[in-house]
């Protein structure tokens, strides 16, 4: 039988394997490897999501008009430049598969988000990794690598795993020197735990070759519902439409984000729970001698003396029953990224940090 070929870049791909759910043998494992937000989402959405269990043989809306109202009215955007999807990963899939393809450059920073590559590659373009300066985005690295060929640049704002960000001023300088042909896309996955940060959507408004992207799966919890969102000129969101499937996103997950986006109280209550417990997190692994880059975001990127150290830390915190994330895929091998959880989780993790620095094993 003539073995059946992928098309070129295909078999190029590393699979993107999950963070960990279950640990064999181990009951009520604390689970800080997937960036959830440990509160769950809001009532309001819970509630939603109830509503929508005798509509489940309906399709859901193809068009997403409520959720883009409610996203627009809440964040002051215009809804006609929003563009829904499973996830902000399928926005990117969008991206990717409408700009990339053979002969295409997608050009992203060398501890950026793995999906970058992956939908770079699946789309046949060539992917460009260039350097970081000190786990930060480097604008200058960037602009270096942009070539005629570039067609999408991707930085995520703050970035995962690092949890450092660049400000809006770099930003602008970025959106202003890339090649004519190229479009900036600003990940903002984690925008919402930054007070005061749009994630970009301004710069968005003010330019024609600015894309952001949005998810729910970080601060409002509907990780498991896949929904995330665009927001880009007229022109983009026409181009990622054409490629969309008219049914993309499900009544629930609609359904929840709206109530969830609408509830910007929980959304605030969360954010201020997850800087305080962020700094208390990171003061305590420093204690136990073990630094953290100053994050952003919701988790913390816990640096050890080299990759064996933080294997055996790993290896450690999970017969505790605790499961961060091994981010050695990410070119980060002395390091652990651990997820921000509610008070109890944060004081195990460190407490069992410290007991391993103190030599248990
Ligand atoms: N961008 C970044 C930087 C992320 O860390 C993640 C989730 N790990 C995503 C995008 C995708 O999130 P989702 O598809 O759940 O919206």
């Amino acid at each position: 039988m003539p073995k059946i070929e992928a098309k070129p870049g295909i078999m190029d791909i590393d699979l993107y394997v999950g963070g960990k759910a279950h640990l064999d043998g181990v009951s009520n494992v604390i689970k800080l490897s997937s960036n959830e937000n440990p509160f769950g989402p809001s009532p309001a959405a819970q509630e939603a999501v109830k509503r929508c269990v005798h509509d489940l043989h309906r399709y859901p809306s193809s068009d997403h008009i409520e959720l883009r109202t409610a996203l627009a009215e809440v964040h002051g955007l215009k809804a006609d430049n929003i563009i829904c999807g499973a996830g902000s990963d399928e926005i990117i899939t969008f991206l990717c598969q409408a700009y990339g393809g053979p002969g295409a450059e997608i050009v992203y920073t060398e501890h950026g988000f793995a999906m970058y590559r992956i939908c770079a590659l699946a789309s046949g373009a060539t992917p460009v990794e260039v350097r970081e300066r000190d786990r930060i985005t480097d604008v200058d690295a960037i602009l270096e690598g942009c070539t005629e060929h570039t067609k999408l640049v991707f930085i995520a704002n703050p970035n995962n795993p690092t949890g450092t960000m660049i400000g809006m001023a770099e930003i602008e300088r970025l959106a202003e020197g890339i090649p004519e042909q190229a479009l900036l896309v600003l990940d903002g996955a984690y925008a919402e735990y930054v007070e005061g940060y749009d994630g970009g959507a301004k710069l968005v408004e003010m330019r024609d070759n600015v894309v952001m992207t949005r998810t729910f799966s970080k601060l409002y919890g509907l990780g498991g519902l896949r929904i995330g969102w665009g927001y880009a000129p007229r022109d983009v969101i026409d181009v990622l439409n054409r490629v969309r499937g008219p049914f993309n996103v499900s009544n629930t997950a609609l359904a929840a984000a709206e109530a969830s986006v609408r509830d910007t109280a929980y959304a605030e209550k969360c954010r201020n729970e997850n800087s305080r417990l962020r700094a208390w997190l990171s003061e305590a692994l420093a204690e136990h001698g073990v630094p953290c880059d100053t994050s952003t975001a919701n988790f913390v990127l816990a640096r050890f003396g080299n990759p064996d150290e933080a294997k055996a830390c790993d290896a450690y915190l999970q017969k505790q029953g605790l499961i961060v994330r091994q981010v050695a895929g990410y070119k980060l091998p002395n390091c652990l990224r651990i997820t921000v959880g509610d008070e109890p989780a944060c004081r195990q993790v460190a407490h069992a940090v410290g007991q391993f620095k103190a030599g248990a094993r």
